[in-house]
């Protein structure tokens, strides 16, 4: 069995632009850039190494407390397990997930079909605030059960929930972007997301010495948010499958953008 890859999923612009309004309320810095007309920054080489972080769409750093609720109504085990991988995070950030059963901001399905909503995802950051519909999920963790293996609630719960925090996949190296079929790629994004050519150009092929986030082009190929890539848009058929856990520097860079010592986490309003 090949691992499934997490599908990058974003709003639709007018979703976008709610969003957009919203992150500003909750946290001025947001307005740094607009990630509606330029989804990453001009940046400089070198750096440490880290994850990258969507400046439009975070949280405030003040701490977040997100409520959640699952959509279709899985048993009380599986809810549990869910949280706790999905609290991982809070081991050093300011962050945390609490089950709801009214509205909440964090809603999770597990969808296996249509296309367009089945597989591995989530909303990045305050864009989650864009799905206005209280029945829409802002997470999809396709046909998780029980029965899957623990590892794969570390490598996909925790990645998701990540996404969730506002931390977006990893750059692409110059070698894993070799292996992607071009063609092959752009039919699935345009199938999957909707994504011109020229957006799954800057998305998925565009490789990270010529892109760059946050003044860093070093990725992190053991990084939880390690850029996933399904076997259908490489050449050799094998998927990019990233980071299995959160690894220390991830940790440290949810510290950073979430400090504990601020204040408890508060909930979003
Ligand atoms: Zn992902």
């Amino acid at each position: 069995m090949t691992d499934r890859t997490c599908t990058p999923k974003v709003p639709t612009r007018a979703e976008l632009e709610y969003a957009h309004r919203r992150a500003l309320e909750l946290n001025p810095s947001n307005a740094q850039r607009s990630r509606i007309i330029e989804r990453t920054p001009p940046g400089r080489r070198g750096g440490k190494r880290r994850l990258i972080i969507d400046l439009n769409s975070r949280w405030p750093v003040t701490g977040i407390r997100l409520t959640v609720r699952f959509l279709d109504g899985p048993p009380t085990d599986l809810k549990k397990k869910l949280l706790l991988h999905m609290n991982a995070w809070g081991k050093t950030a300011n962050v945390e997930f609490v089950p709801t059963s009214g509205d909440a901001h964090v809603r999770i399905s597990r969808l296996d079909r249509p296309d367009s909503v089945a597989g591995y995802w989530s909303y990045v950051g305050t864009q989650i605030l864009g799905i206005r519909s209280q029945s829409r999920p802002t997470m999809n963790l396709e046909g998780f059960t029980m029965s899957m293996p623990e590892s794969e609630f570390k490598r996909v719960v925790r990645h998701e929930a990540g996404h969730t925090l506002g931390f977006e996949h990893e750059h692409m190296r110059k070698e894993l972007v070799r292996l992607i079929d071009r063609n092959k790629a752009i039919r699935f994004f345009d199938v999957n997301q909707g994504w011109t050519a020229q957006e799954t150009d800057e998305q998925v092929l565009t490789p990270l010495d010529t892109r760059s986030t946050m003044g860093t082009t070093e990725a992190d190929p053991l990084s939880i948010m390690c850029y996933q890539l399904p076997g259908a848009i490489m050449k050799n058929g094998k998927p990019i499958i990233g980071g299995r856990d959160i690894n220390t520097k991830d940790f440290a860079f949810a510290a950073s953008c979430y400090p504990k010592k601020v204040s408890r986490p508060r909930t979003v309003r």
